[in-house]
């Protein structure tokens, strides 16, 4: 019958290297199977709320990962076509107090990184590159993976951390998941702090919102870089090219925007796209013996800055269970999806509903967002406690 892996984990991606280091630290042993010809990440920057931190916390790479962080004193909201402040949430005392963790931004490189050498450390994970998964198919005793190199794996449990597009979820757990298209599209670019032109308060987080915009802005990299997003409703979107989202369109949408938001902007050339997609809230995650994790599971808009949080979640409760039920794989991973797909789904409509809020185009729908944002005080966290508070303490 060949070689049969205690564990595979399919994707090296925050969520999959997590899972490796989580299981590894179990004493079993695990291989990451992964397309790339290397490890890495995008060159962008990543918010990390509490709830991320406090899985972290729990995998124990908390400390490693806070040495390359970023604390902003406050999240801004900014009405992008004005320039004037809406709201703010204070971080700090009073938040950590609240949430029992602060709010961190770090490069995705960074993070990666910290969590494939805590992977390294452990001598029961190891790693092969250039294995891209093409099939997938569940036995009574194992699963047989088979890769675009002719390589072929078999395990006792695998797991599907191998993004959006995930080949184990269309394959065993749902044929019918495909990505949604959000219509919206993003640029990701860094810039050195020494090129920034704009007078802004970088110990602080900005989000400018507009009528189908919005641009995020943050530091990293201990502030020698910044970090933005602009993200844009494609007035030109179509299902059957991608000839969309272009950057004429983005200047275009962004034409009205104040000063400092057409300056910051101007550096997006620099950038790589995104077609944003998510996918609906999943019923099954997991069969006897393979499951899903992070994007392939939940993949969500990032309007709440939580898709690699819900994975790093993930991961913690995929451990514990997996701990608790040893001697029965299959209940481990029944008891994983029950706790994680409620939570998952609830973050993942809460991310397109907040897309909505902040991308509000009708005067009315504007009017009254302003008004809440405007009258609520930085240190008032009722519309983040769902998202950040303890998940057992959390009602969701
Ligand atoms: C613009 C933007 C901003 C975001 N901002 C935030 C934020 O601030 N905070 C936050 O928490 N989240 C954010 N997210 C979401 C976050 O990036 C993702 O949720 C997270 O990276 C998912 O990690 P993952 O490991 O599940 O998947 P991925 O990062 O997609 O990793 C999947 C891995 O699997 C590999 N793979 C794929 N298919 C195969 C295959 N067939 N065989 C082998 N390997 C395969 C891939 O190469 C990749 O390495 C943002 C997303 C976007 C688009």
């Amino acid at each position: 019958m060949g070689n049969i892996e205690e564990v595979i984990v399919v994707g090296g991606g925050i969520g999959g290297l997590a899972a490796a280091y989580g299981i590894g630290k179990l004493g079993k042993k695990v291989t990451v199977i992964e397309q790339a010809p290397a490890f890495g990440e995008v060159g962008a920057g990543l918010q990390l709320g509490p709830n991320g931190l406090r899985a972290l916390d729990a995998l124990g790479v908390l400390d490693e990962v806070y040495q390359h962080a970023v604390f902003p004193r406050r999240h801004v909201f900014m009405d992008a076509l004005s320039g004037k402040e809406l709201s703010s949430v204070q971080f700090g005392e009073a938040f950590e107090k609240t949430f029992g963790y602060p709010y961190i931004v770090i490069h995705r490189s960074d993070l990666h990184s910290v969590l494939l050498k805590a992977c390294e450390k452990l001598n029961n994970i190891r790693f092969l590159t250039n294995h891209r998964l093409e099939s997938v198919e569940e036995f009574d005793d194992y699963v047989e993976l088979r890769c675009e190199n002719g390589a072929t794996l078999k395990g006792k449990l695998v797991i599907g951390a191998d993004g959006i597009r995930s080949v184990v979820r269309q394959k065993l757990i749902n044929r019918n998941s495909k990505p949604v298209p959000a219509r919206y599209v993003a640029y990701r670019f860094t810039v050195p702090m020494s090129e920034m032109t704009i007078n802004i308060d970088w110990d602080e987080k900005l989000t400018w919102i507009g009528p189908g915009i919005h641009l995020v802005q943050y530091p990293v990299r201990h502030k020698s870089v910044i970090n933005q997003v602009a993200v844009f409703e494609s007035q030109n979107y179509n299902e059957e090219n991608d000839d969309w989202g272009t950057i004429d369109e983005l200047y275009d949408m962004f034409k009205d925007c104040c000063p400092t938001v057409k300056e910051s902007i101007k550096f997006a050339e620099r950038g790589f796209v995104s077609k944003l997609h998510d996918i609906n809230p999943l019923e099954k995650w997991s069969t006897k013996r393979v499951t899903l994790l992070g994007d392939s599971a939940h993949a969500m808009l990032q309007y709440l800055a939580q898709g690699a949080c819900q994975a790093l979640e993930d991961t913690v409760c995929l451990v514990e269970k997996l701990k608790e039920h040893e001697a029965d794989l299959a209940k481990a991973l029944d008891e994983y999806q029950k706790e994680r797909i409620p939570r998952a789904s609830q973050v993942q409509r809460g991310a397109r509903m907040w897309g909505k809020i902040k991308h509000a185009k009708e005067d009315h729908a504007r009017l009254l967002r302003d008004t809440i944002m405007l009258n609520r005080t930085p240190d008032d966290y009722t519309y983040l406690e769902w998202l950040y508070k303890d998940r057992k303490l959390a009602s969701v």
